[in-house]
């Protein structure tokens, strides 16, 4: 079985890219491999910092038979003009949690009409295989965004994100059905093309 080492130290986000991949490939995070480094997301769209993630971790795996990937997601609120964004993981600041960047949010968009809520939540994942080559694909989904918390289960914006075609926040899917329909489900579904490939 291949090894796909995942650059991120979200162990939530980790999962759920596991569960997407588990049958097929042995998925190890950065902790698993003992790498513990801070890496600077500083591009300016979602697959400028896949890449940048994912081009970190090159160095640990040289000479191994060893698939990096690394995700970077957020949600673009359409009142917003697409913020959060790249910034989603600091919008309440620097080293805020989720419940500080779900509590701007939901004050942020108080007074704003059922009508004009539309959101998407959107993932670029980039692998580099190990004979160095790259590839990256998107995954997006739409819904809007909830008055209220909405659910307890997910992780980030889950709570504020109700999917448009169930009307269900993510926070209110149980595991496997947020892993049918999620952005991060459609990016890695076109992974898999190039991964099975390998
Ligand atoms: P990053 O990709 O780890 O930089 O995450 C960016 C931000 O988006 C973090 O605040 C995450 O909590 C949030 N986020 C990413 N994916 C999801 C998701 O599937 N659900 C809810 N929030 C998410």
């Amino acid at each position: 079985m291949k090894t796909i080492l995942l650059a991120t130290g979200n162990q939530k986000k980790a999962k759920e890219i596991k569960a997407l991949l588990d049958n097929v490939f042995d998925v190890v995070t950065m902790k698993d491999f003992g790498i513990d480094i801070d890496i600077i997301e500083d591009g300016l769209t979602f697959e400028e910092n896949a890449l940048i993630k994912v081009r970190a971790l090159k160095p640990f795996v040289k000479g191994k038979d060893i698939i990096l990937m690394g995700d970077d997601s957020g949600l673009s609120v359409d009142f917003l003009d697409g913020a959060p964004g790249i910034y989603s993981a600091r919008y309440a600041g620097e080293d805020v949690d989720d419940a500080a960047n779900n509590q701007k949010l939901l004050e942020v968009m108080k007074e704003v009409p059922k009508e004009k809520r539309g959101a998407s939540f959107i993932t670029a994942i980039a692998i580099i295989f190990p004979d160095g080559h790259e590839i990256i694909c998107r995954g997006e989904v739409q819904g809007t965004i909830a008055f209220d918390y909405c659910g307890k289960g997910g992780f980030g914006y889950d709570p504020l994100f109700i999917h448009r075609s169930t009307g269900k926040s993510f926070a209110e899917m149980t595991k496997e059905e947020k892993n049918r329909l999620s952005h991060r489900a459609a990016a890695v579904a076109k992974t898999k093309i190039f991964l099975l490939d390998e």
